[in-house]
């Protein structure tokens, strides 16, 4: 079993990406696809947030194997009300997902309250864009100032702050810092982090003061985003180095198997 908790469809920016399009390159070798409508997420398609969201919608109905996370369009909304309906009355809805690089918002900014709470409300992890650290919309430490503020909300790293070494090595500090303090409940995704990067992230999850947190830690890809993404080869390939990397490394096959799709599984709560 194998779960890729970080996946997109829609037409926008990075693509034109349709649900097929996207299980053609995953295959059966992916049993369980959290994505998201990037379609929400790029303001030049200027799509409704809702719209978006019942399109992801469709998607999963249609393909059982996608599990849709709301898009949330922060920048252009007065607050999470349509969010709320759209969670009431669609229980499939896994968690809530944010982009605050492209759109530009501050991911400390206050107009992310009240998704935060609706998140907090309906018990949906948070899937954000984690960008570098010196970005001044989407650095980890800006994402985890925010998660603080909801401490009971899981807050999920996405890329564990894209590029370099020093930009996971502050991702990953972070997290440390919030297990031990208790401040926030903060997750990552190994999207875009390499082999590695991700032995580097599990050693020090597991071995924090307060014991092994590697239940922390999601495979994922961000496919179809990414040259490496467009291509069934290459996704096989990356998703071996990293299955083969990470048990060579650390001979756990539990281990392995929480990382690939037993964390995910509790979180998005699926079956
Ligand atoms: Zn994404």
């Amino acid at each position: 079993m194998i779960i890729d908790a970080h996946t997109h469809i829609g037409n926008s920016f990075w693509g034109q990406f349709s649900p097929e399009y996207l299980l053609d390159i995953t295959g059966d070798d992916i049993d369980i696809l959290i994505c998201s409508n990037l379609e929400g997420i790029d303001s030049y398609t200027g799509k409704d947030e809702i719209k978006c969201n019942l399109e992801m919608l469709n998607a999963s109905k249609k393909y059982p194997k996608i599990k849709p996370l709301a898009i949330c369009e922060v920048d252009r909304t007065e607050n999470a009300d349509k969010i709320r309906k759209l969670l009431s009355e669609h229980s499939e809805f896994v968690g809530l997902k944010f982009h605050p690089e492209f759109t530009k918002l501050a991911a400390d900014s206050d107009k992310y309250d009240d998704y935060l709470k609706a998140a907090r409300e309906f018990k949906k992890p948070c899937l954000y864009h984690s960008g570098h650290i010196k970005s001044r919309f989407s650095s980890p430490e800006l994402i985890y100032k925010k998660a603080k503020q909801f401490p009971e909300v899981p807050v999920i790293l996405g890329h564990l702050s894209t590029t370099t070494r020093e930009c996971h090595e502050r991702a990953i500090e972070i997290m440390v810092e919030s297990i031990e303090n208790e401040t926030a409940t903060l997750y990552a995704d190994v999207s875009w982090v390499g082999v590695e990067d991700s032995i580097m992230l599990i050693e020090k999850l597991k071995n924090t003061k307060c014991g092994d947190f590697t239940n922390r830690i999601l495979w994922a890809s961000d496919v179809p985003v990414g040259e490496f993404n467009q291509k069934r080869e290459l996704y096989l390939k990356n998703l071996a180095e990293f299955q083969t990397g990470i048990y060579e490394h650390f001979k756990d096959k539990e281990l392995l198997n929480n990382l690939m799709y037993g964390n995910a599984a509790k979180l998005f709560r699926l079956g």
